[in-house]
């Protein structure tokens, strides 16, 4: 099996001197030569398979135990180069340090089909030189989530690293999963994601904080090259550009996480892409109930700082910190704050756009932000569940739709809990007003739909779904995991016989390990 490999992250930036093995800090580079760690019996659990040929992979590779072997870590194609990647970053609002790919290792840089540089990293695959204090190994479940979520993310049309594959590894991890003092064996397994590049905001931000301003230069210089040809050589102004344009980049991701209801769990600075794609899926969650101060994380419980409605202020705040790693680039602030604000105008609009698709309105303006934050604090204050209340919103015709039409019948329920007489009222106010903007509006009834039905997901990764996914891998049954694969492909089509994957939370659900509540642990 041949790829095509070109490696320019190796072949134009400073890597480790030493190849040694061992956790240590690691300066004026960026990047450390490693090998995989071997595991014990690779077996293939999934494969992305429209993925894997878009890489140059051929079909009956896929399914051979050579597959397994290589995404597993314990073999190479020819061209792979691993390297495990240096950087810091600031973890719940605290400069950490040097942190690096800690257990991913990336495999090289193939030339896809398009002509398009993809990296190719596993996840687990063994100790790097930044393992600081853990085995660089991953579970099956962490490993079941990162690889379904993303690919969910990707059909949903929300900016993402993609997954490859799925391998079990044959060997234990042993974990605490709610760090009580009760570590369990559990099974390992690697994914293998995939991007353009993995760069983070850690990797300017960690030589900055050393006041290695070459390496800074250095980097700079090879993402405008490699992300950003058309700025590359131009001076200030296009490194002012770049930062600009990774601001709306990241304003446009957090805007489709609050369009679907996506809560990342962990935004710190080493966690956020400067390709503004979601990167790193830990314990990220879904909005079940409409609650803007949810989060999934219980690492996170206390000040809840990656709760859903935060995100976006978050994502602001992170790039203040890359302005800041950057600014020894710059001779004023001025760039970097029209950088910033760049930020806040993208946001905005994004904001409204997909607002006005979610309500399926040819635009929205002030007014109908209001119409929507009313909305919002409706679903808030009658549980309402946030994916079946925007589909059913769109998918009920506008004459009939009444609070009685979103209750009640199996089909349509859209809350946890009944309605009480005031709740009604407030919903029939509304309502009436959304049906009244609408009749204003110059869309169709049928473009409404078709608009509402292209903005408002059927079906997303619900916290429980992926954990019954996970309870039947776990026993060795992968059937959870490939239906989900294939229900997720489609999340705006009405599905025969997928039914159950956009239901209501089952109550069991509501406080169970791994469905609501998860931890760093993974
Ligand atoms: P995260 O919050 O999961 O993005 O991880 C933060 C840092 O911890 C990164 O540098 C990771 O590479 C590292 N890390 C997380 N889990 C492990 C592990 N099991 N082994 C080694 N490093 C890890
Ligand atoms: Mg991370």
């Amino acid at each position: 099996m041949t790829l095509q490999f070109d490696n320019r992250f190796l072949a134009a930036l400073p890597g480790d001197p030493s190849q040694a093995v061992g956790i240590r800090q690691v300066r004026g580079a960026l990047w450390s030569q490693v090998l995989p760690t071997a595991v014990a019996a690779p077996r293939t659990l999934a494969v992305n398979v429209p993925l894997a040929l878009q890489l140059g992979l051929e079909e009956d590779f896929l399914q051979s135990p050579a597959f397994a072997e290589v995404f597993g870590g314990n073999a190479l194609l020819q061209g792979m180069q691993p390297w495990a990647s240096n950087y810091g970053g600031h973890q719940f609002g605290h400069w950490a340090g040097q942190l690096g790919d800690g257990r991913a290792i990336s495999l090289g840089e193939v030339v896809d089909v398009h002509g398009q540089h993809q990296e190719l990293q596993l996840k687990g695959a063994g100790p790097t030189p930044y393992s600081r204090h853990a085995d660089g190994r991953a579970v099956l479940r962490s490993s079941i989530r990162e690889f379904l979520c993303s690919e969910a993310m990707h059909h949903l049309g929300v900016p993402t690293t993609r997954a490859l594959s799925l391998v079990a590894t044959g060997d234990a991890v042993v974990r605490d999963m709610f760090y009580d003092g009760h570590p369990k064996a559990e099974q390992g397994a690697i994914v293998c994601r995939v991007a353009p590049s993995f760069l983070r905001f850690g990797h300017f931000e960690l030589p900055a904080s050393r006041d290695d301003i070459p390496l800074l230069r250095s980097l700079l210089d090879f993402t405008l090259r490699t992300q950003a040809p058309d700025l590359a050589g131009q001076g200030a102004q296009g490194d002012a550009e770049w930062f600009g344009r990774v601001c709306e980049r990241t304003a446009l991701m957090v805007a489709h996480w609050m369009r679907v209801g996506f809560v990342h769990g962990v935004m710190n600075t080493d966690n956020m892409s400067v390709l503004g794609l979601t990167i790193d899926y830990g314990p990220y969650g879904w909005i079940d109930d409409y609650d803007p101060d949810w989060t999934p994380n219980t690492t996170d419980a206390q000040g809840r700082r990656y709760r859903y409605g935060w995100q976006p202020r978050i994502a602001y705040w992170n790039l203040s910190r890359l302005a800041m790693a950057l600014s020894p680039l710059f001779e004023s602030a001025e760039p970097l704050q029209a950088g910033l604000e760049r930020y806040q105008l993208a946001y905005a609009q994004a904001e409204q756009s997909l607002s006005a698709g979610k309500l399926g309105l040819s635009q929205c303006d002030a007014r109908d932000m209001e119409l929507m934050t009313e909305l919002q604090v409706l679903m808030q204050s009658s549980q309402a569940d946030m994916t079946r209340l925007f589909r059913r919103l769109g998918d009920l015709p506008l004459q009939t739709l009444d609070a009685s039409a979103l209750e009640g019948q199996p089909t349509v329920d859209a809350f946890y809990a009944p309605l009480d007489e005031a709740a009604r009222q407030q919903w029939n106010d509304w309502l009436a007003r959304y049906r009244q903007r609408c009749q204003a509006d110059a869309l169709s009834p049928e473009a409404r739909q078709a608009r509402m039905r292209a903005h408002n997901p059927r079906y997303v990764l619900r916290n429980y779904l992926a954990q019954q996914a996970i309870d039947r891998a776990e026993a060795g049954d992968l059937g959870g995991v490939h239906r989900l694969m294939e229900v997720l492909q489609r999340p705006y089509e009405d599905q025969p016989g997928a039914e159950a994957f956009d239901a209501l939370r089952p109550d069991w659900a509501r406080e169970k390990a791994g469905c609501s509540m998860l931890s760093c642990s993974s």
